[in-house]
């Protein structure tokens, strides 16, 4: 049997962090060696650290109960045999966990990152597996620009919000349906907050019309990820224009997107449209990556479906399941949109983007 690649989880002891360990106690191809957080949590046990703040169903594993937590900027204790960091924290403001994730890159890891503070940068990709994977290549220039060590770089993925409806839009481009205008309304989850998220209370009774920020990421970040790639630069595609309104909703896992969109030129039928979705596969499919869903869409027919309840965990929290398709008054079509915020739009997807990077060659285990 072929060595397992040891990772590593900066901000381990968050919710991002626990789903990274959840996920990837059984990992073909990836073995957790090394867990890393604040200075609060540096030089405790990993169970010390997190203590009461494990929020995963199951229990934590043996395997790394007693692994000692490193402080996330002590670069000197990273074990050796590292070959790929993700990283689920930020480090104050945007500028100090740009240059916290480069940082890394410059010593030669690879780091692939949930943080929103590298999204922008023009030699960063944020990737959807199934949408832009060819996007990875401007991590060459990456390099170039930043005299980084081959082995090092930092890839990004995407706002949690947007994995709820995005891979169903790039599907309808994809198929010759290209759309215009979208209006997303999202119902996100409490995890969507962090630790905060899940344990402060009266979070549980209500619904809260502001996710600060949210709503920019959610109509600018689809631009960037259906960008083209040409002569190493990311050229944002502005064809279609979103309008988004996020909301928190007291669910524990599992965003709901609640879209609405015009075309720019032909208006398929709705069942060419549930065809579309069903018959949807992309690279990670068809390289069959460990943590890729068959099917990436699940389109659900029975009138109450998506429901948190039911469909957050198809295709093991990575597919993005659809319902209630239907022609709408003032839009063309209509439908509700779910996936599971901490495991596709945070560590799922996240690792998923790393099995990619060591198919393509990226990263050498
Ligand atoms: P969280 O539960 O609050 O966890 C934060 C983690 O970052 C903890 O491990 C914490 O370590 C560490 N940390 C906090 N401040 C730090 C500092 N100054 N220096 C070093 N480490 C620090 O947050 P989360 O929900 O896991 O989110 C983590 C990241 O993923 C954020 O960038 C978030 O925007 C992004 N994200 C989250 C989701 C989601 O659904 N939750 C989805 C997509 C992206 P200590 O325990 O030692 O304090």
């Amino acid at each position: 049997m072929k060595k397992k690649i040891a990772i590593g989880i900066l901000g381990a002891t968050g919710v991002v962090g626990q789903n990274y360990l959840r996920l990837l106690a059984d990992h073909p191809w990836f073995d957790i060696v090394d867990l890393a957080a604040s200075s609060r949590s540096a030089g405790k046990t990993y169970e010390e650290a997190v203590g009461e703040r494990w929020l995963m169903d199951s229990s934590m594993s043996d395997d790394y109960k007693n692994l000692v937590v490193r402080d996330v900027t002590d670069y000197a204790a990273i074990p050796a045999d590292v070959k790929i960091f993700f990283s689920a924290t930020e480090l104050g403001d945007k500028q100090a966990t740009r240059d916290f994730e480069f940082a890394y890159a410059d010593q030669g890891y690879p780091i692939v990152s949930n943080s929103s503070a590298n999204r922008w940068t023009p030699d960063v990709p944020m990737v959807i597996p199934e949408i832009n994977g060819d996007h990875l290549e401007i991590l060459h220039s990456q390099q170039r620009n930043r005299n980084f060590p081959d082995s090092g770089f930092v890839a990004v993925k995407p706002n949690c919000s947007v994995q709820s409806y995005l891979v169903a839009i790039h599907a309808l481009n994809q198929a010759g349906y290209p759309v215009e205008e979208i209006l997303v309304n999202t119902l996100q989850a409490l995890s969507g907050a962090g630790y905060k998220g899940l344990t402060e209370l009266e979070r549980r009774t209500t619904v809260n019309p502001l996710i600060p920020g949210e709503e920019e990421k959610t109509e600018n970040e689809p631009s960037k990820i259906l960008g083209l790639l040409e002569d190493d630069k990311i050229i944002p595609d502005y064809s279609m224009d979103v309008s988004a309104l996020c909301t928190r909703v007291p669910v524990i896992d599992g965003h709901t997107a609640l879209v609405y969109l015009n075309f720019a030129n032909e208006v398929p039928s709705l069942d060419e449209i549930v065809k579309i979705w069903s018959e949807f596969t992309a690279l990670p499919q068809e390289l069959k990556l460990p943590s890729a869903p068959q099917p990436p869409i699940e389109f659900k027919v029975d009138p109450d479906r998506p429901q948190v309840g039911l469909d957050v965990d198809n295709g093991k929290g990575m597919a993005v399941s659809i319902g209630r398709l239907a022609e709408d008054k003032f839009f063309d079509i209509r439908f509700v949109a779910l996936s599971h915020n901490t495991v596709r739009g945070a560590a799922g997807g996240a690792i998923l983007t790393a099995e990619l990077l060591v198919e393509k060659g990226y990263i050498k285990g």
